[in-house]
């Protein structure tokens, strides 16, 4: 029932009608080690904004999941096969136009669920809020889990950087779809303590780069679907807070 695009278009129209919060999950078809599949941060995405839409329904708040956005800046993992990079350019316009698109039909507000977080991706995200601003003087909500705000609630692994596709990905993989995961590989796999994030700011530009060899970082076999519910919780209850400090913002502002 909370995926947007298994309403009918009259459906729709009552639920935006209703002041439903329409939640869009952001995330990229990227190599992510040689256990986890390319659609990773898609799946992290669409799970923790099913999640946050089961809380906000327990708050009295209407809101959906909207089909989630599979392509975008993915330039760190290009030298691995599958892996489909699109235009800093072309993802910031396709950001904008879907909550354009979603602004000018009457919809209360749109929070974006994301999981991929290489820089330049980022980049494209804030860019199209500041878009959608200039075009609708709408806010788009979007919480950066990179900020110390969110960050300090999540795993060490993450806090530390060595966060693609070790075990912090991996364990959400286990627990929301862990027919995805190759198991027997992912037990085979030594850790590679590298923080990404570190090697980033130090100038790499890949993952080959940044010692990445296999396209993963941190310790995939330590994962654990537990951690991934833990996680979950947490990543869940940051859309819901994004969420109802957007609405409140948004009834400060009145009526659109
Ligand atoms: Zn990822």
């Amino acid at each position: 029932m909370t995926f947007f695009c298994n309403r009918t278009w009259n459906e729709a129209r009552a639920a935006l009608d209703r002041g439903a919060v329409m939640i869009l999950p952001v995330g990229s078809t990227e190599a992510h080690g040689p256990h986890l599949p390319l659609a990773t941060d898609v799946v992290i995405s669409e799970e923790m904004s099913a999640r946050a839409t089961v809380k906000l329904s327990n708050r009295g708040i209407e809101s959906y999941v909207l089909p989630p956005i599979c392509y975008s800046v993915t330039e760190f993992s290009a030298d691995f096969s599958g892996t489909i990079s699109i235009r800093k350019e072309t993802a910031t316009a396709l950001l904008r136009d879907i909550c354009v698109s979603l602004y000018g039909q009457g919809a209360r507000l749109v929070a974006i669920s994301n999981s991929h977080l290489e820089p330049g991706h980022i980049d494209s995200i804030n860019s199209a809020i500041a878009d959608v601003q200039k075009a609708t003087g709408r806010t788009v909500v979007f919480p950066d889990k990179r900020q110390r705000r969110w960050a300090r609630q999540l795993t060490e692994e993450f806090r530390r950087g060595d966060c693609h596709a070790g075990c912090y990905e991996t364990s959400l993989v286990m627990a929301a779809r862990p027919d995805l995961v190759r198991e027997r590989l992912r037990q085979s796999l030594e850790p590679v303590p590298i923080s990404i994030a570190a090697k980033i700011r130090e100038g790499a530009r890949s993952f080959n780069e940044a010692g990445g060899v296999q396209a993963y970082f941190g310790d995939p076999r330590a994962a654990s679907p537990e951690e991934g519910e833990t996680t979950y919780e947490i990543l869940s209850d940051m859309i819901v807070t994004a969420v109802l400090e957007g609405l409140i913002a948004t009834a400060s502002r009145g009526p659109a």
